[in-house]
């Protein structure tokens, strides 16, 4: 359930309830796939309810609205606030929040003028749940580089992820893992990847894959607790030989892997170091330090 009768969303400088809201037919988004958005998380901490990373958040939604020609006037710390007042406006604590900016009515293949800027949040708990998953190897890959812009978040790219998602619950695994052009492992359909082989972290690198803003906190966790990490191409094979894997992402924060094809990993989850930076992360997310923008 994302709304409720009472739910209020933010659209276009409006507060208006959910149920009351709605968008066009021949919006170029619900025909092409173009718009932008951005998942981002909210924590009730110690220091009040806290939105983690917001600006980095709302840079990339910035970066990924110019890379398609949608028109985004408001800055990081406007939409920051916006989201503060979202929450408050919807008595949510922890929760989810969804800034989706999207085109006008246009039937043509040429970004137009016309853009809309919605926020909503819901409560929403861990995207892939708390048990460790089950993963298989993909037959899809993530898209090509040069096909679009992969370090933007753009609705569009989501049905190569809704393709992988659905093949494996099919198949009777949990989530799948995406091989880029090249046959190297990418990442989730949802969330970046890290394997760990003899004390070692180890990441695609970027290129292929959405710079995670959580896979960014990893490394530097990883970097305070003196854990080496290695961002490079590698294999499927190098995974089946692995000691522990994980997914990070916003909406799945550190999600436990315990195997891939029916491979288990060499290490029991609690063993692993990625058991302890799901500790840190979570540490991570209540600490007003670490929010590194100052509320507006
Ligand atoms: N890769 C993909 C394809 C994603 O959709 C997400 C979720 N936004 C991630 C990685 C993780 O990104 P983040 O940590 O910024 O949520």
């Amino acid at each position: 359930m994302y709304y409720t009768e009472d739910t209020i969303l933010y659209l276009d400088g409006k507060w208006i309830k959910a149920k009351d809201a709605g968008v066009s037919l021949y919006n170029q988004s619900l025909h092409y796939g173009n718009a932008v958005f951005e998942g981002i998380r909210s924590y009730d901490t110690e220091d009040g309810v806290l939105i983690f990373k917001a600006r980095e958040h709302y840079d990339r939604l910035r970066f990924s609205a110019q890379k398609m020609h949608i028109s985004l006037t408001y800055t990081s710390e406007e939409l920051t606030k916006i989201s503060y007042e979202l929450l408050e406006r919807n008595n949510l604590t922890n929760a989810y929040l969804r800034p989706l900016v999207y085109p006008g009515e246009n039937m043509s293949l040429v970004a137009g003028e016309e853009s809309h800027v919605l926020l909503c949040a819901w409560e929403w708990g861990r995207y892939l749940g708390d048990t460790l998953l089950k993963l298989m190897t993909s037959s899809f890959q993530r898209p090509n580089p040069k096909a679009c812009f992969v370090e933007a978040k753009v609705t569009g790219h989501y049905t190569n992820s809704i393709l992988a998602t659905t093949e494996a619950k099919q198949k009777g695994f949990d989530e799948a893992l995406l091989l880029d052009t090249q046959g190297y492992v990418a990442e989730g359909p949802g969330a970046n990847f890290f394997y760990e082989k003899d004390d070692i972290l180890f990441t695609p690198k970027l290129g292929n894959i959405l710079p995670g803003i959580t896979r960014q906190t990893i490394l530097e966790l990883a970097n305070e607790m003196g854990v080496e990490v290695r961002e490079r191409q590698f294999t499927i094979d190098a995974v089946y030989q692995a000691d522990g894997a994980f997914f990070t992402g916003t909406a799945a924060e550190v999600a436990g892997i315990e195997s891939l094809d029916g491979n288990k990993f060499g290490l029991p989850w609690s063993d692993t170091i990625g058991s302890e930076l799901s500790r840190a992360y979570n540490n991570r997310v209540q600490k007003k330090e670490y929010k590194n923008f100052e509320l507006v």
